[in-house]
């Protein structure tokens, strides 16, 4: 049987993942009821749990109860989520945004249907590792890009809109037409934010602006165990100097430079891009945790001045 390849996993955590937070409101995980104004966190109403009488308990024991219960379930809570990312980054680097990142995922879509129609990855001109002769057919991929254009964003402001107004809420009133203020509103802003940042920003947005992504790479960068990138260092004489591994980052990462680069998002299209020329198993790169290259630290510095990596 064929093994699944490293580009089909990740095609399918990213689809998986699309269509886990597409669902969240759907199946109750996690929306605000726009009626009662509460947070439904799995199928339960989401409450600081304070009882009534406690309000007007002036004693030490009342202002414990309050402040405890504050603290429980409203602070906690939020640290505990927003520690989500700084520990992702620490332990696997970037690997959300490459492998889960929903935004990331259309930015890499934006990116092939551009390279199909113009030869070049980025609307705005052309890189040095912009894959050659890339081009496809124009009408075929002029098609993809239009439908995608319309479907995609009202699909996430559908989607996203369920979080903020009940699903079926939004979905009759998207199927009968008669949509409110908010939900309009809602499918609007959200498909708009999707079309411009996928058209013009794209990866920019994921270096520069993303909190998540931000949170990811400063842990990553700074943490001795972070999953990376390696090179083996020690077989660089079989690098044919095909620039695949560079044509085939996204993120405009140099991999053969063999340095942590705080843009690169575990995506492994370099592993594939490599092992595509040099055979199957034969390539140079590998996914691999702890520091620095794969391989002694004297190669790694030997290496800034080879031909090979001084691209
Ligand atoms: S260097 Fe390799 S793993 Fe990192 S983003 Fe580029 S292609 Fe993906
Ligand atoms: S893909 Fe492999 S063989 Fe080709 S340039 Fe990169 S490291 Fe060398």
């Amino acid at each position: 049987m064929k093994k699944v390849g490293l580009t089909t996993w990740r095609r399918i955590s990213q689809v998986a993942f699309i269509l886990f937070v597409f669902l969240m409101p759907v199946l109750n995980i996690l929306r605000i009821d726009s009626d009662t104004h509460e947070l439904i966190l799995f199928g339960t109403s989401w409450s600081f749990g304070i009882q009534p009488e406690y309000f007007t308990d002036r004693t030490p024991l009342g202002a414990l109860h309050i402040a405890g219960q504050f603290f429980l379930k409203g602070i906690l809570p939020w640290v505990l989520f927003l520690a989500i990312f700084p520990l992702l980054g620490w332990l696997t680097g970037r690997l959300f945004c490459g492998w889960l990142c929903p935004e990331g995922a259309l930015f890499e879509l934006s990116d092939f249907l551009t390279l199909k129609l113009t030869g070049r990855r980025n609307l705005f001109g052309k890189r040095p590792s912009d894959p050659v002769n890339a081009k496809g057919n124009p009408l075929l991929y002029g098609a993809i890009a239009v439908l995608s254009a319309v479907v995609i964003p009202l699909a996430g402001g559908i989607a996203l809109t369920g979080y903020f107004v009940a699903p079926k809420t939004v979905w009759h009133q998207v199927m009968t037409g008669e949509l409110t203020f908010g939900v309009k509103a809602g499918i609007i802003g959200v498909a708009i934010y999707m079309l411009i940042t996928s058209i013009v920003v794209r990866h920019i947005l994921c270096r520069y602006v993303c909190a998540a992504g931000l949170m990811q790479m400063l842990f990553g960068w700074i943490s001795p165990v972070s999953l990376r990138i390696k090179m083996d260092t020690n077989r660089i004489s079989v690098c044919t100097d095909c620039k695949g591994c560079d044509q085939s980052c996204f993120m405009n990462v140099t991999p053969r430079k063999n340095k942590r680069d705080i843009s690169c998002v575990n995506c492994g299209a370099c592993i594939v891009a490599c092992n595509k020329e040099l055979g199957t198993g034969k390539g140079l790169f590998h996914l691999g945790f702890g520091k620095g290259c794969a391989l002694p630290e004297e190669n790694c510095r030997s290496l800034a001045s080879s031909k090979t990596i001084s691209v």
